[in-house]
C-alpha cells in the first residue's frame, strides 16, 4: 500500500487502476467510524488523470509505514540480494525520535506552540500557490490549525519546515465540511509566521 522507498501509497484511479500517490495529493481524511485495529481513515486525493477519487487507508499505513516500519523487502544492488528494508530504516527513524527529531509538526493556533503531530490527524490539505494549506486536528488540544506548508514538510518524514504560516484563528469544523468552504476560508484568512522548532 505504503512504498517506503518512493514515499507514495498506491490507491484505485477508475481510469488508469493503481497509481501511485503522495500525501501532499490527498485532499481530505476523515476517520471512519468503528474499526480500532487498525483504524480507518476514508481519504480522496487528486490523481494524475486529473479527477478526485476515494481510497481507503489505515492508520499504520498513514503514520507508520513512511518511517520504515512495514518497509518490506528490496533488491541490494551492492549484494544482489534480496533485503528486508524495514528493520534498518525503523532504527533509523527510531534513533531520531529518541533524539528529540519528530516525523512531523505543525505550529497550534490556540495553543500558541508547535507540536508534534502524525498524518492521522491531518483533516485536510489543500494547494494555495506554491504552498500547501494544512488543516491539522491537535492531537493535544483538539482544535482545529491551518499552516501553510511546503509539500516537503508533509511528504518527508523528518522534514520540517523552519518556518511556516499560520492562520490567525482557529477553524471551525464547517470551515473544513468541504474544500470549496476550506478555500475560501483559507484565501480570506490572514496568515503570521511562526518557527516550528521543537526544542
Ligand atoms: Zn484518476
Ligand atoms: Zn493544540
Amino acid at each position: 500500500m505504503y512504498d517506503a522507498l518512493t514515499g507514495r501509497y498506491s490507491l484505485a484511479c477508475p481510469e488508469h487502476g493503481a497509481v501511485r500517490v503522495q500525501l501532499s495529493s490527498f485532499r481530505r481524511l476523515e476517520r471512519l467510524p468503528g474499526a480500532a485495529h487498525p483504524a480507518v481513515y476514508r481519504v480522496e486525493f487528486d490523481c494524475r488523470c486529473g479527477g478526485r477519487h476515494p481510497g481507503l487507508v489505515a492508520d499504520d499505513e498513514l503514520d507508520w509505514a513512511p518511517l520504515g516500519l512495514a518497509a518490506g523487502e528490496f533488491l541490494n544492488l551492492m549484494t544482489d540480494r534480496i533485503e528486508d528494508a524495514g528493520s534498518e530504516l525503523s532504527e533509523l527513524a527510531a534513533r531520531r525520535i529518541g533524539a528529540g527529531e519528530w516525523p512531523w509538526s505543525f505550529f497550534c493556533y490556540l495553543e500558541e506552540r508547535p507540536r508534534p503531530v502524525f498524518p492521522s490527524s491531518f483533516a485536510v490539505l489543500a494547494p494555495a500557490e506554491d504552498w500547501l494549506g494544512l488543516a491539522v486536528r491537535c492531537p493535544a488540544c483538539t482544535s482545529l490549525s491551518v499552516n501553510l506548508v511546503s509539500a516537503a514538510h508533509v511528504d518527508v518524514p523528518f522534514w520540517n519546515d523552519a518556518r511556516v504560516g499560520v492562520v490567525d484563528h482557529v477553524f471551525s469544523d464547517d470551515a473544513v465540511h468541504t474544500m470549496e468552504a476550506f478555500r475560501e476560508e483559507l484565501y480570506s484568512s490572514a496568515f503570521d509566521e511562526r518557527r516550528l522548532l521543537l526544542h
